[in-house]
């Protein structure tokens, strides 16, 4: 994309959801991937202690010399801490233990939700040329992960496709309330997406059917199935669309990337169309 025409600010989509386990990290590592097979540089911050981003994109812990927490406790830039992948125009930047103190330490600094915001959003960061920035969040609603929200354009949601699932959105919803009422008035929903779906269990469609009553628009018409090969491409420190370009969960999270890019950017949609 010639440079005079690539967007001035990235957007930034903080993936969140307060429960583990919901596939948080695998649409934050594999959305990024398939936003980078339709030509967008993407940044994927971790910031979950467990780093479980940073090792799926093959960032081993002893690679992390800078990690997410330098961005925001220590007030590292941005550019001074992401590291490129093996994947060009993808890059990361890594989690590391330090961040389990994070919230702790978060608790007595003043502008404490604010420090995400204040580094994705400076100036300088304009110079990576990025077109997304994606965040992959801690299981709660931590300090942290508030950090995540107030510095983001709009939340993604996944949604495990079990019981439960919407209960969890409320007190998520409720969150989000909050902070356009403090810290980032501006603060969307990029959408919901049901995650490890399986057509053929009863219970998938009707997590699907009550999400889409109650949500309407906001759920993805994409849905992420059930896919062994979405949960075995970590371990070869890869996306699942280079580890198994075909599968299931590849063209899952390709459908994603383009109902993203296709709802918020008509520059990218374009891209993705040629
Ligand atoms: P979170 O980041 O929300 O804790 P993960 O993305 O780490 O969740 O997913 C939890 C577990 O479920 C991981 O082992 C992951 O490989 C697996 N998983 C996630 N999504 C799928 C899917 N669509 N199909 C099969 N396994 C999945
Ligand atoms: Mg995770």
């Amino acid at each position: 994309m010639p440079d005079q025409i690539r967007r001035q600010a990235p957007r930034i989509i903080a993936i969140t959801n307060q429960k583990g386990g919901v596939g948080k990290t695998t649409t934050s590592i594999n959305l990024a991937a398939a936003l980078v097979e339709l030509g967008a540089r993407v940044l994927l911050i971790d910031i979950d202690p467990q780093g479980n981003a940073s090792t799926g994109l093959g960032i081993e812990a002893n690679q992390r010399k800078l990690s997410s927490y330098d961005i925001v406790l220590e007030g590292k830039p941005l550019k001074d801490v992401i590291q490129q992948t093996a994947w060009e125009g993808l890059f990361i930047g890594p989690a590391n233990a330090d961040l389990a103190s994070a919230d702790v330490q978060l608790g007595h600094q003043e502008r404490r939700t604010r420090h995400l915001r204040d580094a994705l959003r400076n100036p300088s960061v304009q110079a990576l040329n990025l077109d997304y920035i994606l965040i992959d969040c801690p299981p709660s609603l931590s300090l942290l992960t508030v950090n995540a929200l107030v510095a983001a354009d709009s939340v993604l949601v996944p949604l495990q496709s079990e019981f439960f699932a919407l209960e969890g959105l409320s007190q998520l919803m409720l969150t989000i309330r909050e902070i356009r009422n403090s810290g980032n008035a501006d603060l969307r929903i990029e959408g919901i997406v049901l995650t490890m779906y399986d057509a053929r269990n009863r219970l998938s469609l009707m997590v699907e059917r009550d999400a889409r009553d109650n949500l309407g628009d906001l759920v993805f018409r994409t849905v992420i199935p059930r896919n062994v090969r979405l949960s075995e491409a970590p371990s070869y420190a890869q996306p699942v669309l280079t580890y198994d370009p075909l599968s299931k969960g590849s063209e899952a999270y390709r459908a994603l990337a383009r109902e993203v890019t296709s709802r918020h950017s008509p520059l990218m949609q374009e891209k993705g169309a040629a």
